[in-house]
């Protein structure tokens, strides 16, 4: 087959511009988005969004009323995880943070567990370290699934308040202390009455968006649910 008339400039273009795979960061093909075909279908989903026991859920079970809780990937030890989460969050990849979102936002509006929810929020980094980073990873995830999935936006509603130090070498318990009262309410009007879907990027032992949860849950009328692009 002769080749398509313009795929000279493509793979000029491609050879300067070189796009990568997020996951396994071979050469991405022309039709590819952030991820290889071969990525794509053997993501470790998690399959969580309807097992009211899953471990995302039981991370918060007993300690704040959380209504559904899940991730869409899990980490199965070849390292595409995290290669994607370090991709998003320190190298600037909004594009895979955007595609997972959408990949999230198609499963839930499908998932029985997630029906009531009405409005989304990423969890808010602080002010400092969002100018540094640039953007807020969440908040791309966010996007991602708002394209599949059209709640309302209600950012800015809550406000960072305190830098958590570094939690790595901190026990279970200790994190959730560390990061309790960590976010204020600027716009309780904006999350009234509403089911707000919280979002993150990953969740480990779930003490931030806990704490984020906590705080929405204590307003009168407000509800959330939990929704992140991985489970560690
Ligand atoms: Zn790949």
């Amino acid at each position: 087959m002769a080749p398509h008339p313009l795929q000279p400039l493509s793979d000029l273009v491609d050879l300067f511009l070189p796009r990568r795979c997020s996951a396994c960061d071979r050469g991405l093909r022309p039709q590819e988005r952030a991820l290889c075909l071969h990525c794509l279908e053997d993501l470790p989903l998690t399959r969580f969004h309807d097992d009211p026991k899953n471990p995302v859920a039981l991370a918060f079970a007993g300690r704040i009323p959380v209504v559904s809780a899940t991730a869409l990937l899990r980490f199965d030890g070849s390292g595409r995880v995290q290669r994607i989460l370090h991709r998003l969050k320190y190298r600037g990849d909004t594009g895979v943070g955007h595609e997972l979102g959408l990949m999230l936002g198609e499963q839930l509006t499908r998932s029985a567990s997630f029906q009531g929810v009405d409005a989304v929020l990423a969890v808010p980094l602080h002010p400092a370290k969002e100018r540094s980073r640039g953007y807020n990873q969440s908040q791309v995830i966010a996007e991602g699934i708002r394209a599949a999935w059209p709640l309302t936006d209600v950012r800015g509603s809550v406000r960072r308040v305190v830098r958590t130090n570094s939690q790595t070498r901190m026990d279970r318990e200790q994190r959730w202390s560390n990061v309790s009262d960590a976010f204020l309410v600027r716009r309780p009007e904006a999350v009234r009455d509403r089911h707000v879907l919280l979002v993150d990027d990953v969740i480990t032992t779930g003490a931030t968006i806990g704490s984020l949860a906590r705080t929405l849950t204590s307003l009168p009328g407000t509800t959330v649910s939990v929704a992140a692009l991985a489970h560690a």
